[in-house]
């Protein structure tokens, strides 16, 4: 077989893993050169008028870009996909290619203090209606997607109370009421959760997190099947100049290659804190999807492969013992940021979702004293007892 003809073999029936490390590139026809080079250009030169070789200028479309964008379709199991400079960009780029000045978006009411952000701060005073609703009650849910709904957009597990809402279920609503389903799959990554299996139209990421995995870079995508959908997307992209630039592509290309096998130890690693910090006589309340205790158990079973990296959770004496335990510990960053190979902790109320109404983080259950942990790669017992040390600090300023 040439080189030519292994470039070409088909690469949809190969498994997860493998589509992480090959989806996407293939080596350099000319130079044999293994990985995508970054395409650090403006433009392309042309060789006539309308004749070009697919690219014409790096606002709407960059071959690294391009070659990131294959490979996040085909672990999302879809054909397309778009990359932004940021999460929140994708974001932006999705309601403003999908929604109208008079539209209706029904939102599930824990979600990143971004997304509220945006919703109520930048796109209400353009007409557009947000309703922040609890996504788990079926009733409550169902009700909310009155018209003119036009999208529902939830993420599960929510950043950072970690609730979830069924998939399933929020599909078949959303196809009833006319509107599409987008989810923000940012805290599971496609390596643990495939909501494009599940019914829905549009998969959300801030590459930031697990995809590219480590604190490099910034970055977002939207991924469907949809053809239509995608135009919009691409169209949009070009037209608020929110591309990704290629050496971010290129730094995510990287990282991914490894996203099945740091979701599993990052899993290991969150189940063995999880269980720890539960048995903590410190801990008063703790969150995390992967322990039969966590309420939604059954659910999380249903649909994701694992807990998780992310765990969350209080510190008996509230906000004041939570703060200091966030002040103490050594090996873990107080950092806003998830799904890193460092381990991070959060306080959500000063920091990830300090933009979100006081009554909206009542509603969504972000209490003042949440501690949000998202669990790294290094050998979990220094992060036990990093946080095991911090807590007895805590204890010992009462
Ligand atoms: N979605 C979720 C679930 C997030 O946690 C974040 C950021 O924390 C975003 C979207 C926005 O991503 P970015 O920070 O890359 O703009």
């Amino acid at each position: 077989m040439t080189i030519t003809e292994k470039l070409n073999e088909p690469e949809t029936d190969y498994c997860f893993e493998t589509l992480a490390l090959h989806a996407g590139t293939s080596a350099d026809p000319v130079t044999g050169a293994m990985l995508t080079p970054i395409y650090q250009t403006a433009t392309y030169r042309q060789e006539a008028v309308g004749k070009d070789k697919g690219f014409k200028y790096s606002r709407s479309g960059n071959p690294t870009v391009s070659a990131l964008e294959r490979r996040l379709a085909a672990l999302e199991g879809a054909e397309f996909a778009t990359c932004y400079g940021t999460g929140l960009a994708a974001t932006t780029a999705l309601f403003l290619a999908l929604l109208r000045s008079g539209d209706r978006i029904v939102v599930s009411q824990a979600v990143y203090g971004g997304t509220v952000r945006l919703l109520r701060q930048t796109l209400a005073p353009f007409g557009v209606e947000a309703e922040f609703v609890d996504t788990t009650d079926a009733n409550v849910f169902a009700q909310a997607l009155r018209e003119p709904t036009r999208l529902v957009f939830i993420e599960t597990p929510a950043n950072p109370t970690l609730v979830l809402t069924d998939i399933r279920l929020a599909a078949q609503l959303a196809k009833a009421a006319g509107a599409l389903l987008v989810v923000d799959n940012t805290l599971l990554s496609p390596a643990l959760q495939r909501p494009l299996d599940l019914g829905a139209d549009v998969v959300l990421h801030s590459t930031t997190k697990f995809i590219e995995g480590h604190n490099a870079t910034l970055g977002g995508a939207l991924i469907t099947r949809e053809a239509a959908l995608h135009d919009g997307f691409l169209f949009t992209r070009n037209t608020t100049g929110t591309i990704q630039s290629p050496f971010t592509a290129w730094l995510t290309l990287q990282g991914v290659k490894t996203l099945s096998l740091r979701m599993a130890q990052h899993c290991e690693n969150a189940l063995r804190v999880a269980q720890f910090l539960e048995s903590h006589p410190r801990v008063t309340r703790l969150v995390y999807p992967g322990l039969q205790s966590f309420p939604q158990f059954e659910l999380a079973q249903r649909q994701q492969s694992a807990g998780g990296a992310l765990i969350a959770f209080e510190v008996e004496g509230g906000v004041e013992a939570g703060v200091r335990l966030m002040n103490s510990v050594r090996l873990c960053a107080l950092a806003e940021n998830l799904g890193a190979a460092e381990t991070i902790i959060t306080h959500p109320v000063s920091m990830t979702h300090g933009a979100v109404p006081p009554e909206q983080r009542a509603a969504a259950g972000i209490t003042d004293g949440l501690v949000r942990l998202s669990v790294g790669l290094e050998n979990s017992d220094d992060i036990i007892a990093d946080l095991d040390r911090a807590l007895r600090e805590t204890e010992e300023a009462r």
